[in-house]
Parts: structure tokens; C-alpha cells; sequence
């Protein structure tokens, strides 16, 4: 019912909306409904926040106009991407027509000759091509760990594919941490259940989980890859998989199991300079056959640093905008849609210093100034420290690095890391929302 209105809604908004704006539109789902709320979901918090900006305050008036119930809309992120159905159907049928599927847990798009090499991922890439072609030898097993939109899965997966194109006999397996803990919940209910799952993943020849921090304080699930893991590398097969942070900064998992995480190669994505960047950034409009000018290219590079998920994202939208009305992208046009990608907040505020920041944080939290720098483990301590680096990154012009050498013996990594677990869950976790609100402030006086 409330799914009728909603595509009247559309309608109209569609008749009244600019074409820039529709594009929004297009990019919401409707996922569910109750009594009266419109569930939408966007294929990520980029679509999310666009629409809330351009579409929700007259969406909920059409809605307003066209009932008399008081119809509220809650915006979510799906799991499964709807975004430009259109451009993906091209892409995957462009796609199929030229390479058959093979091994159903892997996607034929994360290759190696797809994964644009820079300084940030060149170590990693290396060591997965090692793998890749002596599965199992060296670096066994191996870690690739780093935030998100870096890479992981794309690399990961390279490997698989690699490795299944070229030995197809073996049984190569990938499988994200979430799906595994699934399965095994499905799976032990059962004995027979039991007996099957634990045969499909011993009898791999290449075994690869990604982000396995989702195992954090799930005791069963890291038993049982705990003997998995012993059972794999006992004969030699080979084990790859991914984190979205260092084993250092993994909580909630067993000590036993990172010692064996520990062994072999742990290797790590970082963000992406400015010429990877573009080189990525060309590949994509190639392959999306969008034509875009150089020095429009340069500017979205320029200003999107964060990772190559926001990068594309920037670009696939800019391509569904110039294929919806049918123009070139401008760098006035582009550079009205990166300020949507960049949050306000991060507008560069060069009077507050790094200095301010970590006095001020170390205020709210109650800890000392010295602590926060320092090296202590203590959760307030570490909590009060990221907090104090993602303000940093947001509030100043400091680079990653240069932000770490406030903080003792803390490389860019941690700095990147710290940064995107607060940005992650500063939406959903209201105290962290609370305070860095409150230091924000202090900061403003
Ligand atoms: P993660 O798993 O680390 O969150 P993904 O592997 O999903 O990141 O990467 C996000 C997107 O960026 C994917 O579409 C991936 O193909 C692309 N990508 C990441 N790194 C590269 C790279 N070096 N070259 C080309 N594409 C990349
Ligand atoms: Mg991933």
C-alpha cells in the first residue's frame, strides 16, 4: 500500500525535480514498509546522504499532498547495491559475453590486470602474485589488512581467480568472515550439517576469508576456523585473508588464533597518491566508456583522497548524471557534486591546531594529555586518541602522517585506521557522535 504512494511519489517528483536532482531519486529502493514509514534503501551512505539533502524534504511534501496520514520515510543502506542497475546490467552482460563464470565464489572483475598498482598497494600486490602462482609455498598464510574501499577484496579475490584460472583442479574457496559464521550456525544444528561444512572448507586447496574482523567475539566461529586454519597449513594449502585493521589493533579475538594470523605475511593497503588516483579513475571511465576531460578528471582526483569506493562512487554518479541529461561533465557540475561527497565538516579549518584538538579531547575523556599521545591501551585512553586523530584529519590540513607524529611511534596506518572506525560508526554510536559534537564546539570558542 504504502509502496503505491511511494511510486506516486516518484512520479511527481520526477515531473517537478530538476534533472540533477533526479538523479537521487534514481538511486533509491524501496525496501519495506509498515504502518507508516517508507523504508529506502541506497547502496551506500553516499546515495544516503545526497538524497537527504536533495530529495527528502519534498518527497515527504508530495507525500504530505498525496495522503492525509503523516507518512515518515527512514533512509537505509542496503547490503545487496542497487545503484545504476542500468550501467551494471551493460557492464555484466559487456562482461559475460567475453569471460565465462567458473568458480561461483568469485567475481571475474577483481583480477590482477584490473588492480592499478601504486606506491600504496605495491607490497601487497607482489606478495598476492607470489601466492598466486606457488599457492601454499610462501607466505602462508598471509594477512592484507587496511580500511575500507582500499582494495582487500579486490586483491583477495585476484588471488583466487588467478590461482582457479590457472590450476583449475584446485579447490580454490573465498568466503567473507560474515557468510562463514552463517554457515556454521546452520551447520551445527545438525551432525550431518556438521560433518559437511567442516569437509567443504578442510578439503580446500586455497582457502580465503575476507574481513575477519567480524569474528571478533564470536568464540564458536573462531574455533572453528582455529582448526581449520591448523588443518589447512598442517598439509601446505594455502590461507589469505583479510582485516580492515592490524592484528595489533584486533580485539575480541582469541590470542591463540592471532598467533597463527601472526605467521606467514601480514601486508597492508594504504590510500591511494594522487597519480593512482587518476590512473584508477581512467581505468573506470574506460571501462564505463565515459568520456570526461582531463582536467575534470584531475579535479575529482584531487579531491577525492579518502579510498577507491568513494572514487568510483564519485565517478559512476557523474556518469548516470551526464547519461540522465545528456551533457558533458563540467568541472563546475563536478565540482557541485564532490561537495555533496565531501562532508561540510570537512572543510579544511586551518586556525585550530593539532595541538587544541588533542588538549581538548583529552578534556572531554578525562585522561591526560600525555596518555592520549602516548602508547597506553586503556579503552578511554584509545578512544579519546582516535577520536583526537579523526578531529585532526577533519579540523586541520594535516596529512596522515604528519598527524601520527603527534602521537607516539603511530604510522599513518593507525592514523587511517583510527580515522575510519570513528567515521564508521560516528552515525550509529551516539556517544561518539556526543563527543566529537562537544569537542567540535570547545574547539569553536
Ligand atoms: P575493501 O574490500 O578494502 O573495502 P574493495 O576491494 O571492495 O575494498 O575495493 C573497492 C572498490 O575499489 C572495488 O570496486 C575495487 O575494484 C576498487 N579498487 C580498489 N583498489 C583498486 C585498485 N588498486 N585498482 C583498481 N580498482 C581498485
Ligand atoms: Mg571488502
Amino acid at each position: 500500500m504504502l509502496k503505491e504512494l511511494w511510486e506516486q511519489a516518484e512520479e511527481r517528483l520526477a515531473q517537478t525535480m530538476p534533472a540533477s536532482t533526479q538523479v537521487w531519486l534514481k538511486n533509491t529502493h524501496f525496501e519495506s514498509e509498515s504502518d507508516d514509514t517508507i523504508t529506502l534503501s541506497f547502496a551506500s551512505s553516499y546515495y544516503r546522504d545526497a538524497f537527504k539533502r536533495h530529495c527528502l524534504d519534498q518527497s515527504l511534501n508530495v507525500l504530505e499532498d498525496l495522503t492525509d496520514k503523516d507518512i515518515k520515510i527512514n533512509l537505509v543502506i542496503s547490503s545487496a547495491p542497487q545503484v545504476n542497475a542500468n550501467i551494471e546490467e551493460k557492464k555484466i552482460t559487456h562482461l559475460s559475453e567475453k569471460k565465462k563464470a567458473v568458480n561461483e565464489t568469485l567475481n571475474k572483475d577483481y583480477t590482477f590486470d584490473n588492480f592499478i598498482v601504486g606506491e600504496n598497494n605495491l607490497f601487497a600486490c607482489n606478495v598476492a602474485k607470489v601466492i598466486s602462482t606457488n599457492p601454499g609455498i610462501s607466505f602462508n598464510p598471509c594477512l592484507i589488512y587496511g580500511g575500507v574501499g582500499l582494495g582487500k577484496t579486490h586483491l583477495i579475490q585476484a588471488i583466487g581467480n588467478y590461482i582457479y584460472d590457472h590450476n583449475p583442479k584446485m579447490k580454490v574457496i573465498y568466503v567473507t568472515a560474515e557468510t562463514f559464521t552463517n554457515e556454521l550456525i546452520q551447520a551445527i544444528s545438525t551432525k550431518a550439517g556438521n560433518a559437511k561444512f567442516k569437509n567443504k572448507y578442510r578439503t580446500a586447496d586455497v582457502l580465503l576469508i575476507d574481513d575477519i574482523h567480524f569474528i571478533a567475539d564470536k568464540e564458536s566461529t573462531q574455533e572453528e576456523i582455529f582448526h581449520t586454519f591448523n588443518d589447512l597449513t598442517e598439509r601446505n594449502k594455502q590461507i589469505v585473508f583479510t582485516c580492515d585493521r592490524p592484528l595489533t589493533e584486533l580485539r575480541g579475538v582469541n590470542e591463540r588464533l592471532i598467533t597463527r594470523f601472526r605467521k606467514g605475511a601480514n601486508v597492508d593497503l594504504q590510500p591511494p597518491q594522487y597519480e593512482t588516483r587518476m590512473a584508477i579513475a581512467l581505468k573506470k571511465c574506460k571501462d564505463l566508456n565515459f568520456k570526461i576531460s582531463q582536467d575534470v578528471l584531475e579535479y575529482i582526483c584531487m579531491n577525492i583522497k579518502t579510498n577507491v569506493r568513494d572514487l568510483e562512487g564519485a565517478l559512476t554518479t557523474l556518469y548516470s548524471f551526464s547519461e540522465l541529461v545528456g551533457r558533458e561533465i563540467t568541472k563546475e557540475i563536478a565540482a557541485e557534486h564532490i561537495k555533496n561527497f565531501i562532508p561540510t565538516e570537512m572543510i579544511k579549518n586551518t586556525e585550530v591546531t593539532i595541538d587544541q584538538i588533542i588538549s581538548q579531547s583529552a578534556s572531554y575523556f578525562n585522561v591526560s594529555t600525555f596518555d592520549i599521545r602516548g602508547k597506553s591501551r586503556n579503552k578511554n585512553v584509545s578512544l579519546a586518541r582516535h577520536i583526537a586523530m579523526y578531529l585532526s584529519s577533519v579540523l586541520t590540513n594535516l596529512s596522515l602522517t604528519e598527524i601520527g607524529k603527534y602521537f607516539d611511534s603511530k604510522d599513518h596506518t593507525t592514523v587511517s585506521y583510527a580515522i575510519n572506525k570513528i567515521k564508521s560508526i560516528e552515525e550509529s554510536d551516539e556517544s561518539i557522535r556526543k563527543a566529537t559534537e562537544a569537542i567540535r564546539e570547545k574547539l569553536k570558542k
